[in-house]
């Protein structure tokens, strides 16, 4: 029996889809966005970002979401450690990343933005699947 676990879990790894999440910085403040859609999400903040699409890395994946998003370039630093289950077949995963150019405005998925100084990590009313997250990134940012 136990040597059919392994692939088990390897399979279910397999299809799992990544959801890329960016921790957006510029002049010491974090980047946070207010869903307007889907209706269970809208009211939410995130960091902004999307599902990694077949044959992109994950970083291609966040530059190409926060465009299409937000208008603006960034550049993908590091991975914030850990992941967090959205959903049947759907895990949340966090970079950094640093603001290149572009003023951030709401394109598509969202209906307001804020930048955040880390004494106001607490001022809007993150999804709870980001917070940790977001925790992290203002952890990252106060140190800086
Ligand atoms: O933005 P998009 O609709 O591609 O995101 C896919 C899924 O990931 C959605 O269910 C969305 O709510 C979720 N998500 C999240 N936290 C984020 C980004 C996306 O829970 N920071």
């Amino acid at each position: 029996m136990r040597a059919l676990g392994g692939p088990r879990v390897t399979l279910r790894r397999m299809n799992q889809t990544v959801v890329v999440a960016g921790a957006v910085y510029d002049r010491g403040r974090l980047l946070a966005a207010r869903r307007s859609a889907p209706p269970e999400l809208a009211g939410g903040w995130e960091l902004p970002g999307g599902k990694v699409e077949p044959g992109e890395s994950p970083q291609q994946a966040l530059v190409r979401e926060l465009r299409e998003e937000l208008g603006i370039e960034t550049e993908p630093l590091t991975r914030i450690a850990g992941e967090w289950p959205l959903g049947p077949g759907l895990v949340l995963h966090a970079w950094t990343a640093r603001l290149l150019h572009g003023e951030a405005r709401p394109l598509q998925d969202h209906d307001a933005l804020r930048w955040l100084a880390p004494e106001e990590a607490d001022a809007v009313d993150w999804l709870p699947q980001d917070r940790p997250a977001v925790a992290e990134a203002m952890r990252i940012l106060a140190a800086c």
